[in-house]
């Protein structure tokens, strides 16, 4: 599962995975927490298109590489902070509903404000059967600490691919570069790979008990 704060962010940190799981023939949701209405390119647009564009552009996306579910939570973009208790109650229903192994989000460390917000909200679920779950965090908007390097070299174009797709994102900035450069550096030393995404993957609960030694 892949928790995804706004419709881009699962491409932007792990679209070369997603690729390389629906391949192998998992089977993968992502979940939008929002539906990136908050957006510079949308404002003054009718709230109708303001609560779908993206999302429509972001299952486009989605379906370069390969076939996966997708939910929405349609909770506040820009706000997730202040949504904290219907964040983890809604999330805590999915995964009890989908029970995945990996569940992929933002490190509490990123840049932005609604991505640090959902290792909050999982702080927050009471964990039973899926204590022991493992979290893979994925880099968005700052580089983080990483564990594992995956060469996404076979599925990089797929994945600049559907990038491209989120035509109302980049029309604010155009971070294809930027995804390539990163991608890029984190195949650094690697002799026969071109492109490469990082992720800390740990056990939830040291990941929680890290978050928190960080920010008490
Ligand atoms: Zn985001």
């Amino acid at each position: 599962m892949v928790l995804a704060p706004h419709p881009d962010d699962d491409i932007i940190g792990a679209g070369g995975v997603i690729a390389l799981h629906l391949a192998a023939g998992a089977n993968l949701t992502v979940v939008y927490l929002t539906d990136g209405e908050a957006t510079v390119a949308l404002r003054g647009s009718p709230q109708c298109a303001r609560r779908t564009v993206r999302l429509r552009e972001a299952r486009t996306a989605l379906a370069k590489l390969g076939t996966a579910k997708t939910e929405c939570l349609h909770l506040e973009d820009g706000r997730l902070n202040s949504a904290l208790t219907a964040l983890s109650c809604q999330v805590a229903f999915l995964l009890d509903t989908y029970k995945p192994q990996i569940i992929y989000l933002p490190f509490f460390g990123d840049a932005h404000p609604d991505h640090r917000a959902v290792t909050w909200a999982l702080s927050r679920i009471k964990w039973t059967a899926q204590s022991d779950v493992t979290v893979a965090c994925y880099e968005i908007w700052s580089p983080q600490p990483a564990n594992i390097i995956v060469d996404i070299t076979d599925v990089a174009a797929k994945k600049f691919a559907a990038l491209m797709e989120h035509r109302t994102a980049l029309t604010s900035l155009n971070y294809l570069p930027y995804v390539k450069s990163l991608n890029r550096y984190r195949a650094m030393h690697r002799d026969s790979w071109r492109y490469a995404e990082a992720f800390l993957v740990l056990a939830l609960k040291e990941y929680i008990c890290l978050a928190r030694q960080c920010h008490p």
